[in-house]
């Protein structure tokens, strides 16, 4: 109990928060100024994102309906996006990941974290990584001109990023660098830079002609490593269904979504979400998300408050 209540007293907080407001902020401002709107989040459903890491079940039983705790908004953002008057939306959401207690050493996983998800339609993998890269300069050029008196008690000096940013390809790199690659390319760049080409859920797009994957990582440089994922989504029914096949996701709990994907009502986007923690983290240059978190939720560790 002692360590809880000197971790809520301490005197960085106030600043750490500060930054985060100014990140929240300039995230709504961009977003209205770009036309996007903002979507409220969903907490529970019968489907949500399947992850590509193994987590702990959180799903719970509600008069006799199996429902699950969001572990992303993706799904919902491409079912928001069948309407015709939206160009585009984003969605600040609580995100529940039980993930495995051996990732608490990371200094970036927590059970419960807030995500910032953006889609937009009819967009390009170019046209969100463009789009990203304005949002990220705004946000950081706010946090800088704002905040300048947290960081300096903070002690974090930050030079301000200079998009467009670097692109790799994630099996080259993977090659290059070996296993832990996002980590070694992470400590080598001085600026965050993009790596495309993973295997991963069956939502995102697979390019038919090359067999890639049109999906893409920001990761922040300084061993700070992975800001975002996203990617242009997968539309075509009997693609999404053999992807499933092939991931050995049970489809079962994906009726609702799989039925507008069957009516061809899917609308082409692209997107993808960074985590609030995470950014704050990296902008304050705090090695553990802990220290940026009022009541961090680290894996394998008791929950107190
Ligand atoms: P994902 O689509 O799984 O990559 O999640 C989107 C973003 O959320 C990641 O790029 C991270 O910034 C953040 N994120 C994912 N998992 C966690 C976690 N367990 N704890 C904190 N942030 C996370
Ligand atoms: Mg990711």
């Amino acid at each position: 109990m002692k360590a809880t209540i000197e971790h809520l007293k301490r005197p960085e907080m106030k600043d750490i928060l500060s930054v985060q407001s100014a990140v929240l902020k300039s995230i709504h401002d961009f977003m209205w100024g770009s036309g996007t709107v903002q979507v409220m989040p969903v907490m529970l459903s019968p489907f949500t994102d399947p992850l590509a890491h193994p987590v702990h079940d959180s799903s719970l039983e509600y008069e006799g309906q199996r429902l699950e705790l969001t572990k992303s908004m993706i799904l919902h953002k491409q079912l928001s996006l069948m309407r015709d008057d939206l160009k585009g939306i984003y969605i600040v959401s609580p995100n529940i990941r039980l993930e495995l207690g051996e990732t608490g050493s990371s200094g970036r996983h927590l059970i419960e974290f807030s995500q910032v998800d953006i889609e937009l339609k009819d967009a390009s993998h170019k046209d969100f990584m463009g789009f990203m890269e304005r949002l990220y300069s705004h946000m950081e050029g706010f946090v800088l001109s704002s905040c300048a008196d947290s960081l300096e008690r903070l002690g974090r000096e930050l030079k301000p990023a200079k998009p467009p940013f670097r692109l790799y390809h994630r099996p080259e790199l993977e090659e290059r660098l070996g296993k832990d690659w996002e980590h070694e390319a992470s400590l080598r760049e001085s600026q965050p830079f993009w790596v495309m080409d993973h295997y991963r859920e069956f939502y995102d797009r697979e390019d038919p002609k090359t067999g890639g994957h049109v999906n893409y990582d920001l990761v922040y440089p300084g061993g700070f490593g992975e800001a975002l994922s996203g990617a242009e989504r997968e539309t075509d029914y009997g693609v999404i269904t053999r992807k499933m096949k092939e991931r050995k996701t049970d489809p079962s709990p994906y009726r609702a979504y799989l039925e507008i994907a069957r009516k061809g009502m899917l609308r082409p986007t692209a997107g993808g979400g960074f985590g609030l923690e995470r950014i704050v983290r990296y902008l304050t240059g705090r090695r553990s998300i802990r220290d940026v978190c009022m009541f961090p939720r680290v894996p394998g560790e008791k929950v107190l408050v």
